[in-house]
């Protein structure tokens, strides 16, 4: 490297001071003879003639070196040729060993990308593929090279994938079926790449979605046939609990087994509503829902839980009413509310809230209650998860609560906000796109 900077100072200086040398060098003698034979101005000129030949002989080189010859060795030039002829080989040189690392950069790339087990498309700005994977053609029928400058929204032509890709945003990832195979389902995911490139990679995901049909297959079975054994003995337990003497020690047992088959019938319900919320994939979001009349019901739930332990407050905009899911707009709002009374104290406020709040209809929920600590917070909707399991125990709840609300929000492509200070408090909310607002009717 050190080498080639040395050359370039070479050929700089001689470019500045080298030339006129030559150039005086070649005009002395002829200036001399001109003056000594008082032809100056014929002797000038047959110097300049001369010179202007001898440079035309070598562009003339320098243009079949560059346009026919095209071998690796530059012409010989000589005098202020010579550098010329060198620096553009040198340039030529830098240019292969460039090329040459590119080259290898595109195939560790090709190579990295082939090894994938994701069908990867690299797109311009537009959508015009650029380069695709071996897998693409088995996932998304692209063929590689034949449909190099097609447009992706021409070979997949899902509506899905149209609006996803002319909206131009990628923050959430698109599930589709393979237009190769409609059995398969894809995840397509879209990402910036290079100047104003795309990568798009799609993944098989047929098995991670056929697994979660099973273990909610699986639930919903499971949960259903428990049933049926569980109602016949609680119709036992109750024939023996009326049969049994008040206040002995037989019938405080048979209280105890009525309690527990009571959890035990609440629990499969819950997991019932739960894996009905969680597979009813396609709802009618057209669907006019009366929630004053939801807010009726819950209020009546509600009373009866708190048993006038309570001081409740419904705040509740009677003509407000929404497009959506009555079941799971009522189970959403009616597990928030038992929520906030089964785990505040007697004597504390709950407010419920249900208005239109820049524009969305809002629920919301707020306790004075026992609060939750942040760290929990985030695990709130997860299966099961209780922050205090004899204290959830106690209170009849099944850790299944929180998880009806996020599927059933998620169907109304909304989530479940929480706010909450221990020992102070918490606030539940949830705000449903402005989109299922439903106006009154005339
Ligand atoms: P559970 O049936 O146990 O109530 P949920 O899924 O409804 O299950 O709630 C999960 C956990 O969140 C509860 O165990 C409880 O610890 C906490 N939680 C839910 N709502 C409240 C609330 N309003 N105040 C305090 N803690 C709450």
């Amino acid at each position: 490297m050190a080498i080639l900077k040395c050359v370039d100072c070479m050929f700089e200086e001689y470019s500045k001071t080298q030339l006129v040398v030559r150039l005086l060098l070649w005009f002395v003698p002829f200036t001399a003879v001109g003056l000594y034979f008082e032809q100056l101005p014929w002797a000038l000129l047959v110097a300049t003639w001369l010179l202007m030949f001898w440079h035309y002989r070598h562009l003339n080189r320098l243009a079949n070196w560059l346009w026919h010859d095209r071998s690796l060795t530059p012409p010989h030039g000589s005098g202020s040729w010579e550098p010329i002829f060198n620096g553009i080989y040198r340039l030529q040189g830098k240019n292969r060993r460039r090329r040459a690392q590119l080259a290898r950069m595109l195939s560790r790339f090709r190579e990295g990308a082939e090894a994938l087990p994701d069908a990867t498309l690299v797109l311009s700005a537009e959508g015009e593929i650029q380069w695709s994977n071996k897998l693409a053609q088995h996932l998304l029928g692209v063929h590689w090279p034949k449909d190099s400058g097609n447009r992706i929204h021409n070979l997949l032509r899902h509506p899905q994938f149209i609006s996803y890709w002319h909206k131009r945003e990628f923050s959430e990832p698109l599930e589709l079926h393979s237009p190769v195979n409609d059995a398969r389902i894809l995840e397509i995911r879209v990402m910036a790449y290079g100047d104003s490139q795309r990568l798009l990679i799609a993944r098989d995901i047929t098995r991670v979605r056929q697994l979660e049909e099973m273990r909610r297959d699986f639930v919903a079975n499971v949960s259903h046939e428990l049933k049926t054994p569980l109602t016949v003995l609680q119709g036992y337990v109750e024939i023996m609990q009326m049969t049994a003497e008040p206040g002995s020690m037989i019938a405080k047992q048979y209280d105890a087994m009525d309690e527990q088959s009571q959890r035990m019938k609440n629990l499969i319900d819950r997991l019932l509503v739960l894996s009905r919320i969680e597979s009813a994939t396609d709802i009618d979001l057209k669907h006019r829902v009366d929630m004053a009349e939801i807010f009726q019901r819950i209020r009546l739930e509600a009373e009866e839980l708190s048993a006038g332990q309570h001081q409740l407050r419904f705040d509740i905009d009677a003509h407000l009413q929404v497009f959506g899911d009555e079941m799971q707009l009522h189970s959403a709002c009616a597990n928030l509310v038992q929520n906030a009374i089964r785990y505040s104290q007697a004597g504390t406020e709950v407010t419920v809230r249900w208005a239109l709040v820049h524009g969305k209809p809002t629920f919301s929920v707020d306790d004075s209650g026992e609060g939750i600590s942040a760290e929990h917070i985030p695990r709130l909707t997860e299966r099961f998860y209780r922050v205090d399991r004899a204290r959830s125990r106690n209170t009849g709840g099944s850790g299944l609560g929180l998880a009806i609300v996020k599927h059933a929000l998620s169907h109304h492509n909304s989530q479940l906000q929480i706010r909450s200070v221990l020992g102070q408090g918490s606030r539940f909310w949830f705000e449903l796109p402005t989109s299922l607002h439903a106006p009154q009717s005339a």
